[in-house]
């Protein structure tokens, strides 16, 4: 038997000599899961290669940026046209106006702002709210994660409404003192942070459909609620959209529930696999932002030509054919997902919101796929039982299936997933129930 991960394994030693855990990204090291983490050399359509020359179906599609495939024909064309003009200048360009203008017409903001990355998107975000309402507490949700903006990285303590505590080495108390963590889809703690300290907050933020404590979609007009709270008490609602934005529909999460927001973030889909991401909202809010107002915010790779052109063309080919295949395949897949599980007995819920969905292994089943399912937070995201997902994963892996390495993640599908990739992943599967099934409780 050939060894399948000798050249994967090979570069996570070198890449462990020069770099902690051997990865730039944490969930990437697999230590969820345990394992070698796969060396990717190439991707084309719903498929990517690793260094070792296996190939698998990726559910994963770069944590959701690669809504139509790897190498898409027309976006390579055009970044490789781009990229034989230069690759940046420092000045403003042609497709970061284009691609302002796309996003603008496709969501519920009036401006936007064009970032390098999620984080600094919501970064700037919170910074621009604090500078505009004057106020400096922010609310988040446990189980939200909006990037690894420090203020953001906090734990909720033991109490309902807590202010938050650091989540992590690094963080200073004094950074998170004004971030109150609240359980997800709790309006009662909500109406309880804004009795406490309603006139010191300055925004709520929360992910539009969380997809981060894997798949728990907004109860009962939940951002319908955050919103009005918000305005009731002088503070803004910020959604951040940087994973369900331009994936869930043309807009995001936005074109389900359509609660317009007084800022909202964006990342992922709209760099089209390159570094690019945007903050935006209501033209009165981003006039407080430099050079218009006073509140500080740049990016020498802000706007970058390759990465506008990257996101420009792929939201181009985002019509709405796109979204319902997106739809329909994840439908389908969501549908083997159960059919395998159940066979063999393995509980599970599969919540979704729009194509994007997570399966959770939990202790036992009952209306195994709901899109608005009894997973509503972060504790109850956390009764899982974990080894069952690693055996599941490994199996899928074995089997030519790329997977998130984490229970705790969504699933991404891409446009380009075809009849063929279906059939090889419902052989995939049935093996991968029966590992899960074998895992003792
Ligand atoms: N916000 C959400 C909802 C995310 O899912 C992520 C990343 O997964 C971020 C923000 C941070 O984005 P980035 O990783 O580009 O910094």
């Amino acid at each position: 038997m050939p060894d399948l991960t000798e050249q994967s394994a090979s570069l996570f030693d070198r890449a462990s000599a020069v770099t902690p855990g051997g990865v730039n990204s944490p969930v990437r090291a697999f230590r969820a899961v345990g394992g070698v983490p796969r060396f990717m050399a190439s991707g084309d359509g719903c498929h990517i290669t690793d260094v070792d020359g296996n190939t698998y179906v990726d559910l994963v599609c770069s944590w959701g940026p690669m809504l139509l495939g790897h190498a898409h024909p027309e976006v390579t064309a055009a970044v490789q046209e781009a990229v034989s003009r230069g690759t940046s200048y420092g000045t403003p360009t042609r497709p970061e106006v284009e691609l302002g203008e796309e996003i603008v017409s496709r969501t519920p903001v009036d401006k936007v702002r064009l970032v390098s990355s999620g984080t600094e998107a919501t970064m700037s975000a919170l910074r621009l709210a604090r500078g505009a309402t004057g106020r400096a507490k922010i609310v988040k949700f446990a189980g939200c994660y909006h990037g690894h903006v420090d203020a953001l990285l906090a734990q909720a303590g033991s109490g309902v409404i807590t202010l938050g505590i650091p989540g992590t080495p690094g963080v200073t108390e004094a950074t998170t003192a004004d971030t109150i963590v609240l359980p997800y889809n709790d309006q009662a703690a909500v109406t309880a942070a804004f009795a406490q300290y309603g006139d010191q907050i300055a925004a709520v933020i929360t992910e539009a459909s969380p997809g981060n404590m894997g798949v728990v979609p907004p109860l009962d007009n939940f951002n319908a609620f955050l919103a009005k709270t918000c305005k009731d008490n002088g503070a803004l609602f910020i959604s951040d959209e940087v994973m369900t934005g331009f994936r869930i529909t043309k807009s995001g999460w936005y074109g389900v529930d359509g609660v317009v927001p007084d800022l909202m973030t964006f990342g992922k889909v709209m760099g089209g696999g390159f570094p690019a991401a945007a903050f935006g909202g209501r033209a009165d809010l981003m006039s407080h932002l430099a050079p218009e107002g006073s509140v500080y915010q740049a990016g020498t790779l802000s706007g970058n030509p390759i990465a506008t052109t990257a996101g420009l063309t792929t939201l181009r080919l985002a019509t709405d054919e796109v979204y319902a295949r997106l739809d329909e395949t994840s439908a389908t897949i969501r549908q083997l997902v159960t059919t395998a599980l159940s066979k063999e007995g393995v509980p599970h819920h599969i919540q979704n919101a729009g194509n994007l969905f997570s399966v959770f292994f939990v202790e036992s089943s009952e209306g195994a796929v709901t899109s608005a399912g009894p997973i509503r937070d972060f504790a109850g995201a956390g009764a899982q039982v974990l080894p069952r997902f690693a055996a599941f994963f490994h199996a899928m892996l074995d089997a030519g299936v790329y997977l998130p390495p984490s229970a705790f993640e969504a699933w991404f599908v891409s446009a380009a997933i075809d009849d063929d990739a279906l059939a090889q992943l419902e052989t995939a599967l049935a093996s991968a129930a029966r590992a899960a099934a074998a895992v003792e409780n």
